[in-house]
């Protein structure tokens, strides 16, 4: 099955979570299970966007600094104040601070810039059209506008967002429980001795911590060893989570019982041998509600599958409406070659001369090595049927790691 399809079917299985509420202090990363609709204009009032003085334009406008117009001074107005029963009359002005509610009478503020002040007289050396220096009611939020959807990922710019509208507790989607079991009679934890022919677990380590960015609660079951019941019983504790994800033991190899455990557990698999490199023997079936991911061992297998796969079902589950890591062309700086009939996501390193992007790959490919996914901020990707892409040719990239450059 081409990646695509295999995609495309994984999220057709997906349904979101139910939601629940959640304070300000705790929504950032989580999704929207409501639209957040606005009660009040923001800003309330028409406000001054400077330090300065309010007046009525049309005095203003023979103002130069060699001929000043002079306005007497009435009052002062600071951010907050209510608008008492402050107006500017004819041939008068009122010192106005930014945020500060614009009085009756007024239609621009000129900035203090642009004054100067002597006895309870302005003289102002510029003109302001109306409107100048005026931050108008509703300019940023209009009294009923919706201003976060359902489906939005809670951003800072969007906690901030809720709280000016005075959201303090919103419907978030609930967050995915998601376990995570390493399979290998050779994987050891760090921290143990490693004996000569055993590795150290890295996929548990790098899936917790992709599960965590993208907003899930791992609960991370520990290696299994190469038995069938053995992986059976462990995957058993796993049966309660919304999503289950293993890696290792899914290849050919007379040790790999995944495929048969999960089986003896009821869950069906609908998706296996998918035409990808590195990922290929990745598998997923379903016991409703548990999705199943069982991902390849070797670390860049585990983690391109799960960045193709597991990561846009994950983002599905809790109710986001955006999915999917940005796919964008570049120019590829070496050239590649591969053979036809699978895609290829290749490590690569993203670098911008002169507001383009250019591509490399970050050494040797082999789906083991973890080094050159760790120096990866994107992912090449090559196509089934291509075969070679010159030094200068165009690739698309997906970007895994938006980071600064
Ligand atoms: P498998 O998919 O079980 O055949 O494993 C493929 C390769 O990945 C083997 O060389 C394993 O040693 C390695 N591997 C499996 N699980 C892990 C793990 N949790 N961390 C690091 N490497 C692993
Ligand atoms: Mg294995």
């Amino acid at each position: 099955m081409p990646v695509g399809e295999a995609r495309s079917r994984i999220l057709a299985e997906v349904r979101p979570l139910p939601a629940e509420r959640c304070g300000l202090d705790e929504c950032a990363g989580r999704v929207l299970a409501q639209d957040v609709i606005s009660d009040i204009s923001i800003p309330m009032l028409d406000n001054s966007a400077m330090d300065g003085y309010a007046v009525r334009s049309a005095e203003t406008s023979a103002a130069s600094p060699d001929n000043p117009v002079t306005l007497r001074i009435t009052g002062e107005l600071q951010a907050g104040a209510a608008r008492l029963a402050l107006s500017v009359g004819e041939g008068c002005a009122i010192r106005i601070m930014t945020g500060a509610p614009i009085p009756a009478g007024a239609n621009a503020v000129i900035r203090f810039e642009d004054t100067s002040e002597s006895a309870g007289v302005v003289s102002l050396y510029a003109p302001v059209r109306p409107g100048d220096n005026i931050r108008r009611s509703g300019e940023d939020v209009m009294r009923g506008a919706v201003v976060l959807r359902k489906g939005d990922m809670v951003r800072s710019a969007d906690v901030g967002m809720l709280a000016s509208v005075n959201a303090q507790c919103v419907l978030v989607s609930r967050k995915p429980v998601v376990a995570v079991i390493s399979t290998g009679d050779e994987v050891v934890e760090p921290g143990e001795e490693l004996l000569p022919g055993q590795v150290r677990n890295s996929n548990a380590y790098t899936l917790v911590s992709e599960l965590r960015a993208c907003g899930c609660v791992p609960r991370y079951l520990g290696i299994v060893s190469d038995s069938r019941e053995a992986t059976e019983r462990v995957m058993r504790e796993a049966m309660q989570c919304d999503v289950l994800i293993t890696t290792g033991g899914v290849s050919m190899g007379r040790y790999d019982f995944v495929k048969d455990a999960i089986a003896d557990l009821g869950v069906a698999i609908s998706i296996q041998n998918i035409r990808m490199k590195p990922g290929k023997p990745c598998v997923f079936g379903t016991k409703d509600p548990l999705l199943f991911f069982g991902l390849p061992g070797n670390p860049v297998s585990t983690m391109v599958s799960f960045i193709q796969f597991v990561r846009p079902a994950l983002l599905k589950l809790m109710g986001a409406s955006r999915i999917h890591k940005p796919v964008v062309s570049a120019i590829l700086c070496e050239e590649i070659s591969k053979k036809a009939g699978r895609m290829h996501f290749l490590r690569g390193m993203l670098t911008v001369q002169n507001g383009e992007f250019f591509v490399s790959t970050t050494g040797p490919q082999g789906s083991g090595i973890l080094r050159s996914m760790s120096a990866a901020s994107c992912l090449i990707l090559l196509p089934e049927d291509t075969t070679r892409v010159p030094a200068g040719g165009k690739v698309m990239i997906q970007l895994i790691q938006h980071e600064e450059i």
